[in-house]
């Protein structure tokens, strides 16, 4: 489940609304992450598909990756502190 601020404030989707992964990221217009939810999305008996995985639990490759990418662009751009 989506934080409030996220479900109920941006998005104005009430308790019984539902939404796929690829619907909340273009409202959210970027990539969800473990930080947006307060709970994990699950459907009893079937396991949590990859994407979703993907989403919640980056591998530490994976956020090198795209560390390093948001530096390289940080770099090109002139900004500095980007996480
Ligand atoms: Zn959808």
């Amino acid at each position: 489940m989506l934080r409030p601020r996220i479900w109920r404030d941006s998005f104005g989707l009430g308790i019984t609304d539902n939404l796929c992964l690829v619907c909340i990221e273009q409202r959210l217009g970027r990539a969800m992450t473990i930080g947006d939810v307060i709970t994990f999305p699950s459907v009893e008996g079937y396991p949590m598909s990859d994407t979703l995985h993907a989403r919640l639990f980056p591998s530490k490759k994976r956020r090198r990756a795209a560390t390093k990418k948001t530096k390289q662009l940080a770099s090109k751009t002139g900004e500095a502190g980007v996480q």
